[in-house]
């Protein structure tokens, strides 16, 4: 699996999964120089979709397997972006 590097120590020390469970308000500890790693603000606007798609989706669709069907999807898409494009700044 993938690791994203530390903005102190600039080591592979960040899971995805780790990464994933980030947020501005919730920080990690570096498993390597052990500083506070956090995401920025920002962040959230990424996430901001797919929560709209979550709550307003099921008002519109009947099927609960083709709306259990597109959360995972949407799920899978926001993970990947997130990872992808939010960085991982010095939460101090
Ligand atoms: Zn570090």
């Amino acid at each position: 699996m993938n690791k994203f590097n530390c903005p102190y120590c600039n080591e592979k020390s960040v899971s995805f999964f780790r990464k994933l469970a980030l947020s501005p308000i919730v920080s990690h500890n570096c498993n390597n120089c052990n500083e506070p790693i956090c995401v920025p603000f920002k962040a959230l606007l990424l996430i901001l979709p797919s929560l709209l798609i979550i709550l307003i989706l099921p008002t519109f669709i009947d099927h609960y397997t083709v709306v259990i069907g597109l959360f995972i999807f949407d799920l899978i898409l926001t993970s990947y972006f997130y990872n992808k494009y939010v960085p991982l700044i010095k939460a101090k």
